[in-house]
């Protein structure tokens, strides 16, 4: 049998380029659900409750910096749970990188965005209520 030269990945993104309804397909092209092993349930619930960043809270657009991105709260991957798993931008993603909550709301970038307990989303409130 013939093997296709363009590995399934490069398919689907090539797919997700071309689609007319590209910001809808660029949260189903994230797919870490896959790789972080979300389950759909829990996938469709956080994808229905996060519609914007839930730290700096810009509208999930499809360009670099502001595209959701799978977030485990307390960065670890481990824990697939409600109160863990939330959508936040890249840049916020990329900025608090493995670093404690609380320690990256002392970060510049959190300071330059007034990122902290009062600006956050309700979700990531409770979470800081939650282990605090
Ligand atoms: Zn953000």
């Amino acid at each position: 049998m013939r093997r296709s030269r363009t590995p399934l990945y490069l398919k689907g993104y090539r797919e997700f380029e071309s689609h007319p309804h590209r910001s809808v397909i660029s949260l189903g092209f994230i797919n870490m659900a896959n790789n972080w092993s979300i389950p759909n349930w829990l996938e469709k619930d956080v994808r229905s409750r996060d519609k914007r960043c839930v730290y700096c809270s810009v509208k999930f657009k499809d360009n670099f910096r502001d595209k959701a991105s799978w977030e485990h709260i307390n960065n670890k991957a481990k824990d697939i749970e409600k109160w863990n798993i939330v959508l936040c931008c890249r840049s916020c993603n990329s900025s608090k990188g493995a670093k404690k909550l609380l320690d990256w709301f002392k970060s510049s970038y959190c300071l330059e965005k007034n990122i902290n307990k009062r600006t956050i989303a309700k979700i990531v409130r409770e979470y800081i209520k939650l282990t605090q």
